[in-house]
């Protein structure tokens, strides 16, 4: 089948997608460090790392940071972002004139990209894992009633698992429901949404990526893409950062009403503890910070958890059939990447708007 110029930059494997990567990175001219996780393989065998491309001068104060795969095959897409905006002349020159320099982390969660898993080599969600740990383990009360719900005993549920996840809902409410699900917990390692006990691999990354680069900036925008939420092919706007009312207001000057912030319930995403971008607010107290979960919907949300779910049965069920395993992560990599030029377009399209709003927002600062 034939890409359009457009959709060619997006790819069917993690190794793919660090190659179509890497390659636009040097044809751009960019700096490049690859940060290895040595501990790990990728499903086909080949090496993992997050990479970073760098444009720009290193003393620059204004910091625009891009970043995919946090969420292992929404990789997938945010990768198809990156590599677009390496090849997109116009966008690059503009941020050279407006002495903007460019930040682009690849694959934050890399062995979860390769594996078609969520969460990382140890079922740790990244965005519940970016919380203070010298504090107590934040409480999600509600989890442990739901989990049973969540990962019923066979796979696929059958009509009483289910009418027991339609009581709950019945009971307490759709909302109450997605929260005790979806907020994170810090209690059962193999469970759903699972933020883990200590800093993983990817935080420390991420943070020594953030020394390494983002110590000169004085005000840096952090646009971190994700999949598999909202309706399909819609670039949800979500706030991540801090509940600050000149914070927040800053962003919908930027980028516009539809800016949804979890805390005020508007948006699709449940307010969730210790994202990867909150990082930001430790390593680099010298700057502001204007911060953006970009999240592109695929499937209908109740569909993508049961798929969810499925994948962290199966961790739990390692004798499963060979077969259903090779369903279970096909169906979750569907769940997260629409491999179709229509969808690929959107994305895209979405994407470099609200990359020019933010080069216009920080080149206004
Ligand atoms: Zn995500």
């Amino acid at each position: 089948m034939h890409s359009t110029s457009a959709t060619r930059h997006f790819s069917g494997s993690y190794a793919e997608a660090r190659n179509k990567f890497l390659d636009a990175a040097r044809n751009a001219g960019a700096d490049i460090e690859s940060f290895e996780l040595d501990s790990h393989r990728g499903a086909f065998g080949e090496a993992l790392a997050t990479d970073v491309a760098r444009l720009g001068a290193p003393e620059a104060t204004r910091l625009l940071i891009v970043s995919s795969g946090t969420h292992g095959p929404e990789g997938f897409c945010g990768s198809g972002c990156q590599v677009a905006t390496l090849h997109d002349a116009d966008l690059l020159a503009r941020l050279a004139e407006a002495g903007v320099a460019l930040l682009l982390v690849h694959a934050i969660n890399p062995h979860g990209f390769s594996h078609l898993h969520r969460t990382n080599e140890h079922n740790i969600d990244l965005n519940r894992n970016h919380i203070d740990f010298a504090a107590p383990l934040p409480v999600n009360a509600a989890y442990a009633e739901v989990e049973p719900l969540v990962l019923p005993q066979g796979w696929p549920p059958g009509p009483a698992d289910e009418a027991a996840i339609a009581d709950y809902i019945e009971r307490k409410g759709l909302r109450a429901w997605r929260a005790a699900v979806t907020t994170g917990q810090y209690t059962s390692p193999d469970g759903v949404f699972y933020g883990g006990t200590s800093p993983s691999w990817s935080n420390r990354t991420i943070r020594a990526i953030l020394r390494q680069h983002a110590q000169a900036a004085r005000d840096i925008a952090w646009i971190d893409i994700h999949t598999g939420l909202g309706p399909y092919g819609h670039g949800e706007k979500i706030y991540p950062g801090r509940n600050a009312a000149p914070d927040l207001a800053r962003a919908r000057a930027w980028w516009g009403a539809d800016v949804f912030a979890p805390f005020e319930g508007t948006s699709a995403s449940a307010d969730v503890s210790g994202p990867v971008v909150s990082t930001v607010y430790d390593e680099c107290p010298q700057a502001n910070a204007s911060l953006m979960g970009l999240e592109f919907g695929t499937l209908p949300d109740m569909e993508v958890l049961t798929r969810l779910r499925a994948d962290t049965w199966l961790r739990r069920h390692p004798e499963a059939p060979e077969a259903q395993q090779r369903a279970i992560r096909q169906d979750l990599r569907d769940a997260f990447y629409c491999d179709n030029d229509e969808w690929k377009g959107m994305v895209l399209g979405q994407t470099r708007v609200v990359l020019l709003q933010t080069l216009l927002g920080l080149k206004a600062c």
